[in-house]
């Protein structure tokens, strides 16, 4: 039997925190792993506590959802939360990551991001990420592991 690689293992977390997500405008998950154990995870969601854009409806302003805090955000944000460090980590996201999301992955000392699928992929993020010294690589999801899909999807 051919085991998971690291990559499909990490990949696959990631679109299963995605499910959890409660702004459905775009489902994200993200996992930020270090010396291949995760150390954090995240969805698109609202803070924690106040309503969800699932039940009330997204809070959108200039075409964004002004309510969800972004997957890779939250990831980072439970770090600080619980005090685990960043510094050199990776992450794993089922989409290239937004302009704010790429600055505070850098600024977090993550070092590695892959990404499952191309999303409005930024030519300013790319060119941060690559001044930083960021390792960025595509790596799509095999869905021959897990079938990932909602209920009534
Ligand atoms: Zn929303
Ligand atoms: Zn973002």
């Amino acid at each position: 039997m051919e085991r998971i690689s690291w990559h499909q293992y990490f990949m696959a977390q990631s679109h299963l925190l995605a499910l959890r997500s409660t702004c459905q405008r775009l489902m994200v998950g993200a996992t930020i792993v270090r010396d291949k154990r995760i150390i954090a995870g995240g969805y698109n969601g609202s803070v924690s506590g106040s309503v969800h854009c699932i039940d009330e409806g997204c809070y959108v302003i200039d075409g964004h959802c002004v309510r969800t805090i972004h997957a890779e955000m939250n990831a980072i944000l439970q770090c600080a939360k619980f005090g685990a460090s960043t510094e050199g980590a990776e992450i794993y996201v089922t989409h290239f990551p937004c302009l704010n999301c790429c600055k505070a992955i850098i600024q977090s000392g993550i070092k590695t991001v892959y990404y499952a699928e191309d999303y409005k992929n930024h030519p300013y993020a790319l060119e941060l990420f690559e001044e930083a010294g960021l390792h960025v690589e595509k790596v799509a999801l095999d869905q021959s592991y897990i079938s990932l899909k909602p209920k009534d999807a």
